[in-house]
């Protein structure tokens, strides 16, 4: 049954209303954390589905597919019709361009779109600092990952490499000219393979809305675009909403500046106010009430905003609220050991575990908590970081799916070829482009230039893989690459074993897909969502605690929040302390990360750290609670000292006997 309009919008308070029956024109409604700016997205949503707007004429953008998903089934609630809410289009700017360019790739000149995922990215400039004699020993050289950071800012900020390379990457201008030869050849073999990284792949979508012709058939498509988050987007996300809505008819943009923490990538405080100078005729809503959050945890919030953003929160809620803690520890162990329990008193306390969540600045900050969970038998699961389909072993796999459904692909066969016993990246790299080349029908000519210890793997990894081909059904593919990866898994890694389950584990989960292309495209756009349906992970009636980077959290809330590692150099990172912007970014992410807390919000600052995250020969230093925690901040919080005050070292003299030990003496007369 549908529910009426009233209905809708009942828990509203005065502004969100405006905000949700607001007409045609384009509307901005740019305010604080959890004061309901998603909430009133998917409540506009619904009500212009609930008016009779057919689903599919409405684009909802969000950041991540998580996010997505939510609003959709949180929409499907209120209009109270699942199969109609699933109708809207949407997903995040990544996920739609790909559906674009997969409509379109005849327009764009490509027969085949294979998006590179990040580590593909780095594989790729691999292959051609060997091309180019550039993989040799010069260690102040950048590495792959960082010329990949240049080649994705450049694009985004849509600056000039050389320009990027002297204002973000000082340190690598001695080697500007051999970057920027690694830079074209970048650029220039992804075109000749027909290759998307993730930043081509919206320039593609951009590229597509502006042809006169296309871009009129997207414009049609979709009579309201709707956007989260927008303090984030990048240049060409937002050229891209601004080609879809050239008048701002429809168009709904939300967002948070004091939130915005994409700015390496090239958003830049502002893209609201963009908005309303590009449309003075733009409605802007400010929403005044924070509904997520006890007072005293945006007391907190608001004594570390950054101060060029003036909105300060205010509670709606009346809740009798626990002041925040700042736990402070000896050391990193201590601070795994306070975290697991306090989940754990938490827990016994009633809130179950997906009300928990831990939130840290760098992924590799859990290492140690991981360990202590697994111990004590907590379940958990990691968003952001290194996740489990970046792994290298599932990669293997997902590099075999990809020559088998595009035999042109090089970077997946210069992957697989490195995999084989005997060969080297020098012939790796001239096999792949034999391969590349030529296809599977270039395998003699490619196994006959393999060293001679490398022929009999080659020839079963090529005798394995060409049974199949892009038309063969999903299973006899899947179950082909499979063959061939844990062949080459026993070749390569010592620990193989403990590999293999999760190729298997990842070939299951494609088999029971329809379409496997789609499959590697989703993994190489957003591998968490796209993780979403392991084997081996838990389930969703499962009861777990999220440990995400504050990256990953955004949006998003629980109960509890125990925000790890809250010290200088943690958090404000080290590498973002070399530029003003660097740190009020990171200022941002820390109130990102405080204003997740629902009910109660801890704090960990310990004393001593590791110089590395697992290693057990890493050096330790002093460290200090972060400079984000000034005075005003530590007077919204409570103090917990879990270190042990180690007792004053006495020289005090031994205690006078009071009974002697007799008949000793007598025997060493
Ligand atoms: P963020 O900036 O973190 O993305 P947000 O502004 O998008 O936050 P929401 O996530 O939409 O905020 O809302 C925060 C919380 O407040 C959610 O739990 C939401 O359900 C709740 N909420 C929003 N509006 C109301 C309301 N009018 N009455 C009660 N609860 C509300
Ligand atoms: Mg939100």
């Amino acid at each position: 049954a549908r529910m009426d309009t009233a209905e809708l919008v009942e828990d509203l308070d005065e502004a969100q209303r405006r905000a949700v029956e607001h007409g045609d024109g384009p509307l901005v409604v740019a305010t604080g954390a959890g004061t309901g700016k998603t909430r009133v997205l998917t409540s506009r949503v619904a009500r212009l589905i609930d008016a009779g707007v057919p689903p599919e004429r409405i684009l909802l953008l969000t950041f991540t597919r998580r996010a997505a998903a939510a609003m959709t089934s949180r929409a499907a609630a209120m209009v109270g019709d699942t199969a109609l809410a699933q109708r809207i289009a949407g997903g995040t700017f990544h996920s739609v361009a790909h559906r674009v360019v997969a409509e379109y790739s005849q327009h764009l000149g490509l027969a085949d779109v294979t998006v590179l995922a990040p580590d593909d990215i780095v594989d790729l400039i691999d292959l051609l600092r060997s091309e180019h004699g550039l993989d040799g020993t010069d260690r102040r050289m950048p590495t792959s990952r960082a010329i990949a950071d240049i080649a994705s800012r450049a694009v985004s900020l849509e600056r000039p490499g050389r320009e990027v390379i002297s204002e973000q990457f000082p340190w690598a201008l001695g080697h500007v000219d051999p970057i920027m030869a690694l830079l074209r050849a970048y650029a220039q073999r992804k075109r000749s393979r027909g290759l998307l990284d993730l930043d081509d792949l919206l320039v593609a979508w951009r590229s597509l809305v502006r042809d006169p012709d296309v871009g009129a058939r997207l414009r049609a498509r979709w009579d309201w675009v709707l956007v989260d988050e927008y303090q984030d987007v990048n240049r060409v996300q937002a050229d891209i909403v601004q080609e879809l809505c050239p008048d701002g008819r429809g168009l709904t943009v939300v967002g948070d500046d004091a939130q915005a923490i994409y700015g390496f990538r090239g958003a830049g405080a502002g893209q609201l106010q963009e908005v309303l100078d590009r449309l003075p005729h733009a409605d802007l809503i400010r929403l005044e009430r924070n509904f997520r959050s006890t007072q005293p945890i945006l007391d907190l919030a608001n004594a570390t905003r950054p101060e060029e953003f003036p909105i300060r929160l205010f509670a709606d809620r009346a809740a009798p609220a626990v002041r925040p803690e700042l736990v402070r520890c000896e050391n990193a162990d201590d601070e795994a050991r306070a975290v697991a329990d306090r989940i754990l008193a938490a827990h016994a306390d009633g809130v179950p575990l997906r009300e928990q969540a831990v939130l840290m600045r760098t992924g590799s900050h859990s290492a140690l908590l991981e360990i202590e969970l697994t111990v004590r038998d907590v379940p958990f699961k990691k968003f952001g970081g290194i996740g489990y389909l970046e792994t290298a072993h599932v990669r293997d796999l997902l590099a075999a799916f990809r020559v088998v459904l595009n035999p042109h692909d090089e970077i997946a066969w210069y992957r697989l070829l490195t995999r084989h016993r005997g060969l080297g990246k020098v012939s790796a790299r001239r096999l792949a482009g034999v391969l590349a080349d030529q296809g599977i029908a270039g395998g003699p000519e490619a196994i006959a230039a393999a060293p001679a210890t490398a022929r009999v793997g080659l020839a079963t990894t090529l005798s394995l893989l060409g049974v199949v081909d892009g038309d063969s059904p999903v299973s006899e593919l899947v179950e082909a690459c499979h063959d061939a990866v844990s062949t080459l898994l026993e070749q390569h890694y010592p620990d193989w074993q403990r590999r293999a389950s999760d190729v298997t584990a990842v070939a299951e989960a494609a088999g029971r897909r329809s379409d496997l292309r789609s499959f590697v495209g989703e993994q190489a756009i957003d591998p968490v969502a796209a993780s979403g349906d392991w084997a081996g992970q838990p389930h969703l009636d499962e009861d777990w605690v999220t440990l995400s980077t504050i990256h990953s959290a955004k949006g998003l809330e629980w109960s509890a929040v125990h925000l790890l590692r809250a010290t200088d150099g943690a958090i404000p990172s080290d590498m973002a302390l070399t530029s003003r912007a660097g740190l009020e970014e990171e200022r941002r992410l820390f109130y990102v990360g405080l204003t997740r807390a629902r009910d109660t919000l801890s704090v960990y600052a310990p004393d001593i750290l590791p110089t590395h995250p697992t290693a057990f020969t890493a050096r330790h230093v002093q460290a200090k609670p972060s400079r984000f925690l000034t005075s005003a901040a530590l007077a919204c919080l409570d103090v917990v000292d879990t270190r042990v005050q180690a007792p004053l070292a006495t020289a005090a003299a031994p205690p006078s006997p009071r009974v002697r030990m007799d008949g000793l003496d007598a025997l060493f007369a």
